[in-house]
């Protein structure tokens, strides 16, 4: 990397985006292209022809080789298949090509990707569709250049078989539903309402040594082993700390990859965690954000293996220590330049803030199971509730002033001031709210942030796209609610808003909470209020297909009743096949690893019993003994549990059962016969010679330095 260069010379520089449209295009196709971005309008195929050459010759002035057509399969991961741009000639030479077609539309056939079923009734071929509206980027190696489209992914009846097209729908319905209500409350120049995004990303360096002696890792991207670490997370010490010199030339050269990108990352820290950071960029555009981040996730494992690291994604790498989140800053703004989740000054910008926050106060308390549903893995099971992350129960948190506005609101009255002043509830409803006044409740799985909500309970792995389309998705749908109410109350009158907001406050008022998520008295508290606790992925799941779901989606054209069905059907499966990989891991590495280094300290032990006592018949030997009965118990201990979780195993794979039947067994039957094996190992690994012990130790994992 050349560190001289100064980053607005070089941000941005490997992207197709739109300071480079404007450069290479002719003004029409320009055009043409911005308002097909901008609108959603159609691209011409002659369009399309213009700018694929452009695309290739910019790409090829990169060094570009291949391009691709990059798209994201149910998987959770991004896949491409490359081709050359090469064309050959009649007389024996070569030509490089990239026509409109091809940048269009591509045909990777790729039938091995999960479908849920969709490409048995259909046809197995899928295709991929340009998406313009996210710019095309140069992905370099060191083994060439690839020119990288970003595309949606389908089945040539137009099914989805991907994670972008539901989100493109969910911000073309969102949009719709937040200009109709605009359009309501007055702000009729309104004609377009974006989605916007910032995903703050957590994850774990771990020494590349280290990581390459531990299998359960590799193969789980979590510890399924491992006894806690003398010293964890308890002294805060990691939290914001001094960032390492290590670390800091691995984060120095990932930020230069993504500037290069055009990913406007901007914070970075150090974690609460050992070993656990964070970064974060400017938010943009959701469907961008969602690009970006996946591209991130890759380039944060790439860049770290050239600095012998390894970067851990999993959101639960190690038990007992904090996971990982990824806070998914959201808000939406329309065309003139407002953001709608600004409390702003003016009284018409308060109404457009009133209605938009009890749409999606109402949003959340709606349609909690599909909030659920969008962050639920196996992976994030285990984070949910435990340590520092938010619980598996949603509720909002606003802060003290708006829930006391929100109050007043319900009860007619004039909300109390906070800072000693009273506040004025004007007609149009909402008073002049400081920043920042939400006193930043970390507990809190969706929180209000001066002018976004954070929704806090993601994954650090997994993509932003479902979170994000079900956001998109329960706002569309709320305002349209709402906009329904007002119109039936006889139009947009300041008492008929007022009086639905109110109506509307009323009804989910529940949602609101601002005490302390993590503690017993919240759970018992939630239930009380009749809130949902779904702690597990099988029970999170379990409505994503209802009727009235399935009814909320096609009224908003987000999934076709056997996109849904397809979708519950591969996220089951792939929590099945999580917890499945997990258990052949732990049952091979004690098998393999942990009983043969316990059985060789057991053999030393009852060797050196013998030898001492013959040495001298008298000799003390009750130490040795207590140890080596304390071993002796759990290593039987141990593989009565690897037995079991094999028996279980067994039962499990032999049934003929869907995923959608097997994964509450997965959990049920599977992850507790994992634990019990965990727990006999650890202990050994508490008594066994440490120069024996064949896997790294959390206390070593845990140090980058
Ligand atoms: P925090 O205190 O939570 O760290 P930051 O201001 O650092 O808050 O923002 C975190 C993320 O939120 C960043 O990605 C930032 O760009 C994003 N963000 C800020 N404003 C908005 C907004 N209006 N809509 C969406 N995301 C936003
Ligand atoms: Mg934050």
């Amino acid at each position: 990397m050349t560190s001289e260069e100064r980053l607005p010379d070089f941000y941005g520089r490997y992207v197709f985006d739109d300071r480079v449209q404007r450069q290479r295009l002719p003004k029409s196709v320009y055009k043409a292209l911005r308002q097909t971005i901008e609108s959603g309008s159609p691209l011409s195929p002659d369009v399309a022809e213009t700018v694929a050459a452009a695309m290739k010759d910019w790409a090829l002035e990169h060094g570009a080789t291949h391009y691709c057509h990059w798209f994201q399969p149910m998987t959770g991961f991004t896949a491409e298949k490359h081709d050359s741009f090469l064309k050959p000639t009649s007389d024996g030479g070569a030509l490089m090509e990239f026509s409109g077609r091809a940048l269009s539309q591509g045909e990777p056939d790729a039938s091995s990707f999960p479908s849920g079923g969709l490409r048995a009734t259909f046809e197995a071929r899928g295709y991929t569709a340009w998406d313009p509206t996210s710019p095309a980027f140069i992905r370099r190696s060191a083994e060439g250049s690839t020119l990288t489209i970003p595309t949606a992914f389908c089945s040539w009846t137009g099914e989805a078989l991907d994670k972008k097209t539901p989100l493109l729908r969910s911000c073309q319905a969102v949009s719709a539903s937040a200009v109709r209500m605009l359009h309501l409350l007055g702000v009729t120049q309104a004609s377009r309402v974006t989605s916007n995004a910032g995903a703050e990303q957590e994850y774990f360096l771990i020494d590349a040594e280290l990581y390459a002696e531990r299998p359960d890792l590799m193969a789980s991207g979590r510890t399924l082993f491992g006894a806690r670490p003398y010293k964890g997370q308890e002294f805060d010490d990691h939290y914001f700390g001094r960032i390492s010199q290590r670390v800091l030339r691995y984060m120095r050269e990932l930020e230069h990859e993504l500037w290069l990108l055009g990913i406007p990352v901007r914070t970075r820290h150090n974690e609460v965690a050992p070993t656990q950071f964070e970064l974060a960029p400017e938010y943009q555009s959701i469907t961008v954000s969602a690009d970006q981040n996946m591209l991130t996730m890759d380039l944060m494992q790439e860049v770290a293996e050239r600095h012998g690291l390894r970067c851990l994604l999993h959101c639960k790498p190690y038990a007992n220590l904090n996971g990982s989140g990824k806070h998914v800053n959201w808000s939406l703004s329309d065309d003139l330049g407002h953001n709608l989740f600004d409390p702003g000054s003016t009284p018409q910008d308060n109404r457009v803030f009133m209605v938009f926050l009890t749409a999606i106060l109402r949003g959340v308390d709606q349609h909690q199971d599909l909030l659920r549903a969008a962050i639920a893995s196996a992976g994030n099971d285990h984070r949910l509730g435990a340590n520092e992350a938010p619980p598996a129960i949603l509720s909002v948190f606003v802060g003290a002033q708006l829930e006391e506005v929100v109050n007043s609101i319900i009860e007619r009255r004039a909300p109390e001031a906070m800072g000693g002043e009273r506040l004025k509830l004007g007609v149009t409803a909402l008073p002049d709210l400081p920043r920042d006044i939400s006193d930043r409740n970390r507990t809190s799985p969706f929180a209000f942030t001066g002018n976004k909500f954070e929704f806090r309970a993601v994954s650090s792995d997994q993509s932003i796209a479902y979170p994000a389309t079900f956001l998109n998705l329960i706002m569309a749908e709320s305002l349209d609610r709402l906009a329904d109410a007002i119109e039936q109350r006889g139009g947009p009158s300041v008492e008929n808003i007022q009086a639905v907001v109110r109506e509307s406050l009323e009804a989910h008022r529940r949602i609101l909470f601002s005490g302390d998520n993590y503690s017993q008295a919240w759970r018992d508290e939630a239930a009380t209020r009749g809130l949902l606790n779904r702690p597990s992925t099988p029970e999170a799941l379990q409505d994503w297909c209802s009727e009235a779901n399935i009814a909320l989606y096609e009224r908003h054209g987000v999934f076709t009743a056997s996109e849904a069905v397809s979708r519950s059907h591969v996220e089951h499966e792939i929590y099945c096949a999580k917890i499945n990989v997990e258990a052949i891991a732990t049952r091979d590495i004690a098998m393999t690893m942990i009983l043969p280094a316990a059985m060789e300290h057991q053999k030393r032990l009852a060797e050196s019993i013998v030898a001492l006592s013959q040495a001298d018949p008298q000799a003390d030997t009750s130490a040795q003994r207590e140890v080596l009965a304390l071993s002796t118990r759990a290593i039987t201990e141990l593989k009565h549990a690897v037995d079991a979780l094999l028996h279980a195993q067994a039962a499990v794979e032999a049934s003929d059962e869907d995923p959608i039947h097997k994964a509450p067994r997965y959990r049920d039957e599977i992850l507790p016969a994992m634990v019990q094996i965990r727990e006999h190992a650890d202990l050994l690994e508490r008594l066994v010679d440490d120069a024996l012990w064949p896997l790294p130790k959390y206390r070593e994992m845990l140090d980058v330095h």
